[in-house]
């Protein structure tokens, strides 16, 4: 019956949409994952590089979070984690952005076309606005409350460079901000 396959074929299109979906998501924080990340970073640096535009990158990682789990356990630290990871959802609002969890406590900001000092803006904006969620850290010694250290990197995409490149040095900017004293951004 014609009907009856033209149903199923529907079904089975949605269902496929369905798992795209999900598998671009990270399971815990509902925001995009690490493989979402991935195609977007190599999609991005090929449109910076035709269009001649700056791409920036904001690797953040929470402080002490190991300490955070050690004293509210492993479910409160998850819930410690949805709660930044929507919290840093909504810092960039450009449609083109991207949030995604990079792995474990560390989350990433794709920012297409934006200079460094405007990425820089953000990432503190960014640790202005995890602080204020007050998610009380009473075995932080940077603060009484959650806080992240994040680091930015802003560079011209051009040829013969990988995108990796991006994730590496905005790695070594957020080891500097975590080497300084947390609860802060340094940028590269
Ligand atoms: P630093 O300030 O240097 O970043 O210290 P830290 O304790 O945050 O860093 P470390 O890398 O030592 O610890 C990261 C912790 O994040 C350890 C791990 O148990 C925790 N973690 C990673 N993924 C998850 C998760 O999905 N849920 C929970 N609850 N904890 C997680
Ligand atoms: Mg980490
Ligand atoms: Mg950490």
């Amino acid at each position: 019956d014609i009907s009856e396959k033209k149903e199923m074929e529907e079904e089975l299109k949605q269902l496929n949409t369905k798992l795209e979906q999900l598998s671009f998501l990270d399971a815990l924080t509902g925001i995009a994952n690490r493989r979402m990340l991935d195609v977007m970073l190599y999609k991005e640096w090929g449109r910076g590089m035709r269009e001649k535009q700056p791409l920036s990158l904001i690797m953040i990682d929470i402080d002490y979070f190991k300490q955070y789990n050690d004293q509210h356990g492993h479910l409160q630290g998850d819930e410690c984690l949805k709660s930044i990871a929507q919290q840093l959802s909504k810092v960039s609002k450009r449609a083109a952005d991207l949030c995604a969890r990079f792995g474990g406590e560390e989350f990433v900001l794709l920012l297409p076309n934006t200079d460094a000092e405007q990425a820089l803006r953000l990432a503190e904006l960014c640790r202005a606005r995890v602080l204020e969620l007050n998610i009380p850290h009473e075995s932080s010694t940077v603060s009484d409350f959650a806080t992240i250290s994040a680091g930015v990197t802003t560079l011209l995409p051009v040829m013969g460079v990988p995108p990796s490149e991006l994730i590496e040095a905005a790695d070594l900017a957020l080891y500097k901000a975590k080497n300084s004293g947390r609860n802060r951004v340094a940028s590269r």
